[in-house]
């Protein structure tokens, strides 16, 4: 339940009213029912005189996170976080277009997908307008992940409303920025394909306590503070990756430095996931991979067609 504050708010937004005048209100409709209810069960009964039902408004809003495949009327408010270019491909009698938008709203991101002659629905709109899509209906795609589509029925309206999307949820759902290695900066989360042309390989022991590092004496491991442990073995494995533009150092830490090492990469290409990052003693960037996976080729041809 909403606290008075915010109920006072938005029956003064959604009508004339100015706050003490609800205030007054509010007041009056106590002494009437002898302070039977609490304030704020009273600033729902005087909405509801006001013709404003605060309660049917909320539970109709559908939130991001929410939105499950196979839904055939979705409703969503959000803000616009990318719009990609119209992307054409070939289709029986014609060419066919193709627009992605990523929405987000406070409790999410998902793809809205727009096709052919509804694009003109997103004329004019750009990225962080917030918008009402309305009559959309939801599926799944290749990826197993669940896009909102519109259809001929769909609408989308621009709305004068400020949608936070939390930082976090938008870089997620904005993902890693294919870079060319020649072209990465400081704090960047990328995505590079390149081939590892240098590797080495580092193993460490850690205290599985505090992770510090721990010292070796004869044939047991000592930490500064919890003493003698069975400690815990690290990798790290460093080098060069080239992608043709440019060559920059990267390095990989535990699960995911094994993961690299699994996949035999020397002289291979591959995509890799990570955060460019200055380093401390040289100054110089380098990326630290969060993932690796092997190139795949159906991913790179719809990468290149936007
Ligand atoms: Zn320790």
């Amino acid at each position: 339940m909403d606290n008075l504050a915010e109920l006072i708010k938005k029956i003064s937004e959604r009508t004339n009213l100015s706050k003490e005048e609800i205030e007054r209100k509010i007041e009056e409709k106590l002494v009437e029912l002898s302070y039977l209810i609490s304030k704020e069960g009273a600033a729902y009964i005087v909405a509801k005189e006001l013709g404003i039902d605060l309660l049917e408004k909320k539970d109709r809003s559908l939130k991001i996170k929410n939105i499950i495949p196979g839904m055939s009327k979705v409703d969503i408010e959000g803000k616009i976080l990318k719009i990609s270019d119209v992307r054409e491909f070939e289709r029986e009698g014609g060419v066919g277009k193709v627009v992605s938008v990523l929405l987000g709203d406070e409790t999410g991101t998902v793809r809205v997908v727009c096709w052919n002659s509804d694009i003109s629905k997103l004329a004019s709109l750009k990225e962080g307008d917030s918008v009402r899509i309305t009559n959309a209906y939801s599926r799944t795609n290749i990826f197993g992940n669940v896009e909102v589509h519109l259809s001929e029925n769909s609408s989308v309206e621009k709305i004068e409303k400020a949608i936070e999307v939390p930082e976090n949820l938008a870089r997620e759902g904005l993902g890693p920025k294919r870079k060319r290695l020649d072209k990465i900066k400081e704090g960047e989360f990328i995505e590079a394909k390149a081939t590892i042309v240098s590797m080495l390989e580092n193993r460490f022991y850690s205290c599985p306590e505090c992770n510090s590092r721990v010292e070796k004496i004869s044939d047991d491991f000592f930490c500064k503070d919890h003493g003698k442990v069975q400690p815990v073995e690290n990798l790290i494995v460093s080098g060069y990756m080239d992608d043709g533009f440019g060559a920059v150092r990267y390095l990989a830490f535990r699960d995911v430095a094994e993961k690299i090492l699994s996949m035999n990469p020397l002289g291979k290409e591959l995509i890799f996931v990570g955060r460019v990052r200055k380093n401390r003693l040289y100054g110089n960037l380098e990326i630290n991979i969060k993932d690796v996976f092997p190139l795949n080729i159906e991913e790179e041809i719809r990468k290149l067609c936007g």
